[in-house]
């Protein structure tokens, strides 16, 4: 589609999206030795309602595919060394990290899977162990194994940060290195042979892209990969968090991962919880009204069951947001797409968005400044499953 504007501007890279992904690509692209101009386009600089800014903001290893294993090692690293990257004129970001692990619990039915899990992670480099049920009753006290086959724990270089402060570190250090980012909205993207020649801006601005990163988000970057015929399996699926008090100390947790996806973790003197629903109470949804009755039905029990001290709590907080959920296997969609030659996607995170921005804002700097992936290759990650129906699953989704 041809679009008329009121002012045309030409940048050498168009952001849509100035979330954790939008802003990381942003960054290391200023970062590297590209030289061109970068724009980054964000409709919200609130962020009030960005799963950028809403995340649990875990970070971890333990994950099935070989690459989310290799991106968990980078983000790590990455995020403990922050202040190296992220400084502007000597001030380093306070990004929160608790490098408290995950602690996967497992039944006797999901502990083949997950020791086959564990070997890879290993072999790959991250520190995980195995501990049995009567190291998890010395080590946890408070924690019920019964049933249980054991769990694996993260030793280091997992845990949790503050989401909203790591966007923030991004966003800062790529304006300092003269990315432009604008608070816009993108209306309207115009074609001519196989090219994204316009990007059409809320304001009335036009801007005319070399090249165009879709990384819109969970509500937005399948309609923006439409504008273009892209089609992409990515849909919002609503993800509600709740903070509750317990009377009865447990103490300091890990980031808590019952056998039914429940995970909790304590946060200061409160605990901070979270599940996916099962898919009959998973429709794909835009709406932000917090379903309760999942704290009710779901999360209590189980964390009554494994937790005894967890019968008597009060719900004191919540919230919802949206995960970009790839309803094909729960990885990203990441780089070119076919019929246009100029845009890259970056989608379909499922969950793990923030942990991976770092290596994915890499990645992507890479597939823009050199056409190809450096550091890490990403590319099972592209749009070619998508289009031959290959799922490349991950099962460690929580
Ligand atoms: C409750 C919850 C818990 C989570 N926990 C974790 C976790 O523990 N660890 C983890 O790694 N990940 C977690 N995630 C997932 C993570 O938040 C996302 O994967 C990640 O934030 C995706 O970042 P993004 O920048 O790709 O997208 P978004 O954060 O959605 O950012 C997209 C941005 O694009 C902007 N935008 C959209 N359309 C337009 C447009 N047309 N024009 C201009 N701007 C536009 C939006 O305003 C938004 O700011 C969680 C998510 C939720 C909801």
């Amino acid at each position: 589609m041809q679009l008329v504007a009121d002012v045309v501007e030409s940048y050498d890279v168009v952001i849509v999206g100035g979330g954790v992904t939008g802003c990381a690509t942003a960054y290391f692209l200023a970062a590297s030795d590209f030289d061109g101009s970068i724009l980054v386009v964000e409709r919200d600089p609130t962020y009030a309602n960005a799963p950028s800014a809403r995340a649990a903001g875990g970070v971890r290893q333990q994950f099935s595919t070989p690459e989310n294993i290799r991106i968990g090692l980078f983000g790590a690293d990455f995020v403990k060394n922050v202040g190296q990257y992220l400084s502007v004129d000597g001030d380093a970001p306070e990004i929160g990290f608790k490098e408290r692990g995950y602690l996967i619990l497992t039944t006797p039915d999901g502990l083949a899977p997950m020791q086959e899990n564990l070997a890879l992670q290993r072999a790959i480099g991250a520190n995980i162990a195995y501990r049995s049920n009567d190291e998890l009753t010395a080590r946890y006290p408070w924690l019920l194994s019964d049933g249980l086959a054991g769990g694996f724990l993260g030793l280091e270089n997992e845990g949790w940060l503050d989401p909203y402060a790591l966007l923030q570190a991004f966003r800062r250090k790529a304006v300092s290195l003269g990315v432009k980012v604008i608070h816009d909205e993108v209306t309207g993207l115009g074609c001519q042979a196989n090219r994204i020649t316009e990007v059409r801006l809320k304001s009335g601005v036009s801007v005319s892209p070399g090249v165009v990163l879709n990384a819109a988000g969970a509500r937005d970057a399948t309609g923006i990969a439409a504008e273009v015929g892209v089609e992409l399996p990515v849909e919002p699926r609503m993800r509600c968090a709740f903070v509750f008090d317990c009377r009865e100390r447990i103490g300091i947790t890990p980031q808590m991962i019952l056998p039914n996806g429940v995970a909790f973790r304590s946060e200061g003197e409160r605990y901070f919880t979270v599940v996916a629903p099962p898919p009959e109470r998973d429709p794909a949804t835009v709406a932000f009204d917090i379903d309760y009755a999942l704290f009710d039905d779901i999360i209590w029990p189980a964390l009554a069951e494994r937790v005894p001290a967890f019968e008597a709590i009060k719900l004191t907080n919540a919230h919802s947001c949206h995960y970009d959920f790839n309803t094909l296997d729960e990885n990203a969609i990441l780089g070119p797409v076919p019929g246009v030659d100029n845009m890259l996607i970056a989608a379909g995170f499922s969950g793990h968005g923030l942990m991976q921005s770092p290596a994915v804002g890499r990645a992507l700097s890479e597939l823009i400044a050199y056409g190809e992936y450096r550091a890490l290759d990403l590319s099972r990650f592209g749009y070619d499953r998508v289009l031959s129906n290959s799922p490349l699953l991950e099962t460690n989704c929580y």
